[in-house]
């Protein structure tokens, strides 16, 4: 999956819709200190469903949207876009005969949030899915900032073999098993239920 397009919506310091294509090889983005370079990589982390407001910069999530500038209100909504390209063919079976894929995140003021993918509202957990194993996604290696490197170079094991997973395409999986996991405990907790009351019926 290639990054086609980012739409941003009153993200931030982006007040007015911004519209930013990458194009093939590598995006620079430059400006002066203070407009917003850093934001666009926020917005991107962000559409991509992180929950931390601390990991955007913020105290809390409403933080994100646009708090007004000196000769502009305040807004009561912010909205990302991101869409991908699936020339690649590296993307889940189902969205395969896609062209692009579009992922979507809204916040309204009052906490309402919406996910959307390719303009249809879904859940948090098929935005992760989509993202399992690519290394994109809000906490995988594709976004390095500042004091990533030493960080990850400082870590423990276990918490480098979580890199090392998502890069070899094991993520995916281990999400699969431990869902598998918890329905197997379910049905063993029914079965436990169903013998107490077949015991109970003798
Ligand atoms: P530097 O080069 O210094 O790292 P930068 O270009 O990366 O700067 P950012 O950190 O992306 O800049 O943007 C900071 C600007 O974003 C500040 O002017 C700040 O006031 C503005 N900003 C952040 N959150 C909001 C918000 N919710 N509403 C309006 N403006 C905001």
């Amino acid at each position: 999956m290639k990054i086609k397009r980012l739409d941003i919506l009153g993200f931030k310091s982006f007040h007015d819709k911004v519209s930013l294509d990458f194009q093939q090889g590598i995006t620079g983005i430059v400006g002066p200190n203070g407009c917003g370079k850093s934001n666009v990589v926020d917005a991107i982390r962000w559409v991509m469903g992180e929950q931390s407001a601390k990991n955007l910069r913020g105290k809390q999530m409403e933080d994100i949207i646009f708090g007004g500038s000196e000769c502009r209100k305040p807004l009561g909504l912010a909205e990302v876009s991101l869409v991908f390209s699936t020339d690649d063919g590296r993307v889940p079976a189902k969205y395969l005969n896609y062209s692009e894929i579009q992922v979507t995140r809204r916040l309204y003021r009052d906490g309402e949030s919406e996910y959307l993918l390719n303009k249809s509202q879904c859940r948090l957990l098929d935005i992760a899915e989509l993202f399992m194993d690519t290394g994109v996604g809000a906490r995988a290696y594709s976004i390095i900032e500042q004091g990533k490197i030493g960080m990850i170079l400082h870590s423990k094991p276990e918490e480098r073999r979580v890199l090392i997973e998502e890069a070899a395409g094991v993520t995916k999986f281990k999400a699969r098993k431990q869902v598998a996991l918890k329905k197997i405990d379910v049905t063993r907790q029914n079965l436990l239920r169903i013998s107490d009351i077949l015991s109970e019926i003798k």
